[in-house]
């Protein structure tokens, strides 16, 4: 009886094998060993793995039912290793270490547990700043599995409440798929496969010339081929009763059944983040917003998460016989899309490519230099993810412009690494003005940049259009709540709006009464404000207010109260 039920039991678990494989993993994971960070049934507005614009999402993020202020609990015992306060970013944030090597994160808090709010504001006053990140031994908090560490929010660059979890290992810091963990939300959907891409590559680096041809999932034919090609995917998942588009956790791509591409969204690491541009399909993006996932690696691209690859995953067909290319993608919960599509090299198909040797060539594993009458650029090694056929032209003087705009190749190519850039400003750019230059795209984007020996200069990371102009106009302070003279006793904290046109705000103090008192800032609302101490004593005040921005441009507000 005991043999029978085991063979039963063999022949259940290869079914199972054959129709639905388990997920590909590189490690063991304590499954069940963190609870959810949320005491409400768990719904995500975003996944491990997920596509940023400049990033790979780190985290899950769970929904708070479009509310600010509900508990947050430690996952699991361990001691706060780092809590942190960031203007834009996490915003308040804390890290709890755990015995068994794993760091749980958690971003966008509204509020900290009040021991942890004391060890912050202490933080603040002494060092007379709003932002800090205080790393604690393993003795200053030690916390129970289910213990309250504050309050989720909206905090940092945040869109909207909900709270971004993380899962890392400690020692390497690399941020894992929690829901490997057993973290999961409820998701019987498999993923959606929205488009697929065939690029025609021949022996051209990849770029904004590459011939695309985005395919109809229903189109049965053959495509011809001919020469190096590679292969792109636009997939999404949605998880049940929600309409958002998560990230998925595999995409296989196989050439009659041989596989060509795996990637796992199982570990990232921070380091290598940007890299999303290269691993996309970054000038149609750019152009159109649609994010296409490359089965194929530029030569360049330091990404980790390719964790199988067929040379760079580009494909030459050695023969005229017919081959099919299959697609398989899964959630992390092991759902499962696929697609197929057959392709035939055909030596009397031509790419419809637009040949271009551009200004100069860039080699993306050395340094390159260009030098012209008004720009000089000075490009390390494996800034490029690829090589590039530079371009480069002048084109006229803006209206606020103190140089000729300098066509630095386009926005379409991504960098990983900044540059160095310099603009020959032309005479309207007097002495009096000189410290107050930076260089701006052409939608008067600031890209900083100080004047130095007959140059603006300056690092960025992106390519485009650029011109000289200055910052002379300091930042906007607008008081929302206290005026001259006013009665500020019933009122717990005072606010202000501020702002500034160009080069951004560098840094804000508030002082009463000549001491230095702690402003909270959101950036992305613009808010700034300070709550009243309990120990301000009663009587009449004068508060001051100082905002400069990166050009020491500086405003300053002041006024007497009562409190
Ligand atoms: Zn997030």
């Amino acid at each position: 009886m005991k043999i029978f039920y085991t063979c039963i039991s063999l022949l259940f678990a290869v079914l199972t094998a054959m129709g639905q494989p388990a997920l590909i993993k590189t490690r063991e994971y304590p499954v069940g060993y963190f609870r959810n960070p949320l005491a409400i049934a768990p719904q995500a507005s975003g996944t491990f793995g997920e596509l940023r614009s400049t990033h790979f999402h780190a985290g899950d993020d769970y929904r708070t039912q479009q509310r600010v202020g509900l508990p947050i609990f430690a996952v699991a015992d361990g001691y706060v290793a780092r809590v942190r306060v960031q203007i834009g970013g996490g915003g308040n944030s804390v890290y709890i270490n755990h015995p068994n090597g794993f760091t749980s994160v958690y971003l966008h808090m509204h509020e900290f547990s009040p021991q942890l709010a004391a060890l912050v504001k202490a933080k603040q006053y002494e060092l007379e700043r709003f932002d800090v990140d205080i790393p604690l031994d393993s003795a200053a908090v030690l916390l129970k599995k289910g213990d309250r560490i504050g309050l989720a929010g909206n905090s940092g660059s945040s869109q909207g409440p909900h709270l971004h979890f993380e899962l890392r290992d400690t020692e390497t810091e690399a941020p894992l798929n929690p829901q490997l963990f057993g973290l999961r939300f409820p998701d019987n959907v498999p993923p959606t496969i929205r488009g697929i891409t065939l690029y025609d590559l021949e022996d051209e680096p990849f770029g904004e010339y590459t011939p695309r041809r985005h395919l109809s999932l229903t189109d049965k034919q053959t495509l011809r081929v001919n020469g190096r090609f590679g292969i792109g995917i636009n997939t999404t998942d949605r998880h049940d009763g929600t309409t958002f588009n998560n990230g998925v956790y595999s995409i296989e791509l196989f050439l009659d059944n041989k596989p060509i591409s795996t990637v796992l969204f199982e570990e990232l690491s921070f380091a290598t983040s940007r890299a999303i541009h290269s691993y996309i399909d970054y000038p149609y993006y750019i152009l159109k917003r649609v994010r296409i996932q490359k089965g194929f690696k530029d030569p360049n691209n330091p990404i980790n998460i390719f964790h199988f690859l067929e040379g760079d995953g580009s494909i030459t067909l050695t023969d005229n016989l017919e081959h099919t290319l299959m697609y398989r993608v899964r959630d992390a919960q092991g759902n499962t899309s696929s697609h197929t599509l057959k392709v035939r090299n055909d030596p009397s198909y031509t790419p419809d490519r637009q040949r271009t040797t551009g200004t100069a060539m860039f080699r993306y594993d050395r340094e390159n230099r260009f030098t012209a009458d008004h720009i000089d650029l000075i490009m390390p090694a494996n800034a490029l993810y690829d090589h590039l056929h530079f371009k480069y032209h002048q084109g006229a003087r803006p209206k606020d412009g103190y140089s000729m705009v300098q066509h630095v190749h386009n926005r379409l190519v991504p960098l990983f690494e900044s540059y160095e850039l310099k603009i020959r400003p032309d005479s309207t750019l007097t002495d009096e003005l000189k410290p107050k230059a930076i260089i701006v795209d052409e939608r008067r984007n600031s890209h900083g940049g100080n004047f130095d020996d007959g140059w603006v200069r300056t690092k960025t990371r992106s390519f485009g259009s650029f011109y000289i102009t200055v910052d002379t106009i300091p930042p906007t302070i607008q008081p929302q709540n206290i005026s001259a003279g006013k009665d500020m006793g019933a009122i717990t904290r005072v606010n202000f709006k501020i702002s500034d046109n160009l080069s951004g705000i560098q840094s804000f103090r508030g002082f009463i009464d000549d001491q230095w008192v702690l402003m909270e800032y959101d950036s992305k609302s613009r808010s700034l404000w300070h709550v009243f101490e309990d120990s301000l004593p009663r009587g009449k005040h004068r508060f001051r207010l100082e905002v400069v921005d990166w050009k020491d441009n500086e405003q300053v507000y002041e006024v007497d109260f009562l409190k």
